[in-house]
């Protein structure tokens, strides 16, 4: 019997931090991948096409989602970003650990259409941190990082669908809480099928 993979939705607030997490996740726990989405956005100077994700038209976007290329797709501050479906179904049936980075509408998507995975929201400790992590990234102009702090409030108080709360304060901590989560997760028996019959066998060594 194959173990079900760790399938991973997490949501955060842009700034919260979830990108950070993500990345000391990947790095201690190399058995996980991570699902690239598509996004009309322009990319940062840091990031790579294809890496962080798949940097396309509003045009190509939209022909993509009438293909139904999506799982789930969202407009997130102005922008197109969706979920390959493939890459994620043939993750899920060949039981590989994986982490999808959504919006809270694309969580609740992949909830109801897929009706699998655990999800965590990560909150920022305030607004005014939200704010300076936001400026310190540099990434956004002062128009756009207002309207991800007015996006920032909605979130937070829409993440009922959430198995998993984290406040991602100190990164530390923070990532001690997220790992914590991920061991706890891996001991569940669905993830660990045949090891009573392997340990009455004298196998599991
Ligand atoms: P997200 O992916 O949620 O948009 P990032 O991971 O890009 O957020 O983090 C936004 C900025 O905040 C980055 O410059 C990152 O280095 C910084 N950051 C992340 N976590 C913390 C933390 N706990 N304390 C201070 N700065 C942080
Ligand atoms: P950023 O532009 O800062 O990379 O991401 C902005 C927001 O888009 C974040 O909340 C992030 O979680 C969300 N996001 C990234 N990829 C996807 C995706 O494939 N689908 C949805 N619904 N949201 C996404």
């Amino acid at each position: 019997m194959k173990p079900e993979g760790l399938f991973l939705v997490i949501s955060a607030p842009s700034g919260a931090g979830k990108s950070t997490l993500i990345r000391m996740l990947c790095r201690e726990f190399p058995d996980f991948g991570f699902s690239i989405s598509y996004t009309t956005r322009q990319p940062r100077p840091d990031e790579v096409h294809g890496r962080e994700y798949f940097f396309v038209s509003r045009d190509e976007f939209l022909e993509l989602k009438a293909g139904n290329f999506f799982a789930e797709w969202a407009e997130v501050h102005g922008n197109f970003y969706g979920t390959p479906k493939d890459q994620i179904l043939q993750s899920i049936d060949q039981g590989q650990n994986l982490i999808l980075d959504v919006d809270v509408q694309g969580a609740r998507q992949i909830k109801e259409n897929i009706n699998r995975g655990v999800f965590l929201f990560v909150f920022p400790p305030s607004l005014e941190e939200l704010r300076n992590r936001l400026k310190k990234r540099g990434s956004e102009k002062d128009a756009d990082i207002d309207r991800r702090l007015e996006n920032a409030v909605i979130e937070m108080l829409a993440n009922g669908i959430f198995d998993y709360w984290l406040v991602n304060d100190d990164i530390d901590r923070a990532y001690e809480q997220l790992r914590s989560l991920v061991l706890a997760e891996k001991l569940r028996p669905e993830r660990n099928p045949g090891l009573p019959q392997k340990i009455a066998a004298g196998k599991w060594f």
